[in-house]
């Protein structure tokens, strides 16, 4: 007999432990299957975010941006360092300690909250007596037999993988994607960096602030196109300054790989060819939903042109009682919008009516200086034809970011012409992914540029550029600008 579960989550990335915490915290028999393994063999729960994605990269930052600090600007404080060296081994195993405490924080979550882990990776196989039989197996483990087990709820929540550039095989030796861009043993002397996206320019900071001379290659002929211009153009040029080549409009013609690095072949636009010589090379051309092995056809379930589970708005399939959440269906991949639909899907099966705001999900790049915004683009509003006002306030007149060393780049506050309320919030700051927060929770509330200039802000703090911001959009009036 297989045993049956009120909810069964296949994947425990951010989307899917969190679903599975949700559901038994109201009080569902919840079972999450995950077959994860780590570098050393190990299952381990988190997904991409946990193992290979947001937080190794976010600790790989904070130490590199440490060593930059220490390198150039430790000296504007009057403090010298002699003999400054880099262990990268000791940072990579800082790194993977970091990993090791949040994936581990998972598993006590499941115990805490009556989560049975089913480990490896699960398989649909039919569905019978108003329940879908999922078959666990996992091939890694010696001689475990595969198990069965009954649904009445499955939340499909399998996350996303790199995407591959065709006819480019990854050895994450010289040709690495996240996960070997994360496991690198030492500085290259020069990388290449195919794909100037989020991730592109987060690894590739990384690197660069270590001492590697660093050259993205973006297809596009925008940078960062997603974001609002000024933050492109305030983007840009702190790119610049800091000596990260980006080039933009790049036609990769093919790529040779040798034993100890990779030959380029682009062109910019319909250019001469060029080539660049590299020792690694990242590949960050954006990643596509993972669905491999998920046996969909048996429950007669289709992915779309693209290979996402097409869902409604409140992440259900075509198929009863099955949802699907995170990085799988469609929406910005980012963990907290994955983690925001495993709770709506949990307390819809409870019976409740949530919904998400997909209008209202931050997005964050961790580069220096952050980059984050939440709402509407100049550029959208322009188009939707929506009549707003604009007010922006450089940290440079900011006494904590003068002080911290954060002082390039500013909060830009769009509000609405006749009503005041915020329509976006785009930041450029070294405390930018902080910031949005306050604004994501201010636009959730509909607060006018007025209620955000009218709130108490600590002082000195870098929140205060976000009131002063608002000031400016309400009526033209910033206080120290
Ligand atoms: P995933 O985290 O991909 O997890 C899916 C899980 O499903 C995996 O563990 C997988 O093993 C499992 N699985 C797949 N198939 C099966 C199966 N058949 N049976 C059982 N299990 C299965 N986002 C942010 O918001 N902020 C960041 O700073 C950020 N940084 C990133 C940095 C990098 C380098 C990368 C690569 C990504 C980053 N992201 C970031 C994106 C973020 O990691 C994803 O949006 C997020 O992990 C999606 O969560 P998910 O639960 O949908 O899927
Ligand atoms: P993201 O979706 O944030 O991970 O970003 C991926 C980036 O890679 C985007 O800016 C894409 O325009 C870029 N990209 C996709 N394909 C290519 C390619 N063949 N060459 C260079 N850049 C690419």
């Amino acid at each position: 007999m297989a045993q049956a579960y009120d909810v069964v989550v296949i994947g425990a990335g951010p989307g899917g432990y969190i679903a599975a915490i949700r559901a038994a915290q109201l009080g569902m028999n919840v079972a999450c299957i995950e077959g994860w393994r780590n570098e050393s063999g190990e299952l381990s729960l988190g997904g991409t975010c946990l193992n290979v994605g947001c937080i190794p990269s976010k600790a790989l930052l904070a130490s590199s941006e440490a060593y930059e600090l220490v390198r150039e600007s430790y000296d504007a404080h009057g403090i010298g360092v002699d003999g400054l060296r880099l262990d990268i081994g000791k940072m990579q195993a800082r790194k993977a300690g970091i990993v090791k405490k949040m994936t581990k924080g998972i598993e006590f979550l499941f115990r805490k909250n009556k989560v049975t882990w089913l480990k490896g990776f699960g398989r649909f196989v039919g569905y019978e007596d108003d329940a879908y039989r999922i078959e666990v197996a996992d091939e890694e483990a010696d001689g475990a037999p595969a198990q069965l087990v009954d649904a009445k709820h499955v939340i499909i929540a399998t996350g996303s993988k790199p995407r591959a550039l065709p006819g480019l095989e990854v050895d994450n030796r010289i040709v690495c994607d996240n996960v070997g861009a994360l496991a690198m043993t030492e500085v290259p002397a020069r990388l290449g960096v195919i794909g100037a996206g989020v991730i592109g320019l987060e690894l590739g900071s990384v690197w660069r602030r270590l001492g590697a001379e660093v050259t993205v290659l973006e297809a596009l002929p925008t940078f960062l196109a997603a974001a609002d211009e000024g933050v492109r153009k305030e983007a840009w040029k702190q790119f610049k300054a800091q000596g990260l080549r980006i080039e933009l409009d790049a036609r990769i013609a093919g790529v040779e790989v040798g034993d100890s690095g990779a030959r380029v072949r682009y062109s910019i636009g319909e250019g001469e060819p060029q080539t660049l010589d590299c020792d690694r090379l990242i590949v960050s051309v954006g990643r596509v939903p993972n669905t491999e092995g998920l046996g969909l056809d048996a429950i007669d379930l289709a992915v779309d042109e693209r290979g996402f589970v097409p869902v409604d708005e409140h992440c259900r399939t075509k198929a009863p009682n099955v949802w699907a959440i995170g990085d799988v269906v469609r929406g910005p991949m980012l963990a907290h919008k994955a983690e925001d639909e495993g709770v709506m899907v949990a307390e819809r099966i409870a019976g409740q009516d949530p919904h998400i705001d997909y209008g209202m999900i931050p997005w964050v790049i961790y580069t220096s200086p952050e980059i984050a915004w939440v709402g509407r683009t100049e550029e959208q509003l322009k188009k939707e034809g929506r009549a707003f006002k604009a007010g922006q306030f450089p940290f440079s007149a900011n006494g904590r970011a003068l002080g911290t060393g954060h002082s390039a780049g500013f909060v830009k506050v769009l509000a609405d012409a006749a009503t005041d309320e915020v329509l976006g919030v785009h930041i450029v700051s070294g405390a930018a992914s902080e910031l949005i927060a306050e604004a994501t929770l201010a636009m959730e509330f509909r607060a006018s540029a007025e209620d955000i200039g009218r709130v108490s802000h600590p002082h000195p703090s870098m929140s205060e550029a976000l009131r002063e911001a608002s000031l400016a959009a309400t009526d033209k009036r910033s206080l120290n600008a």
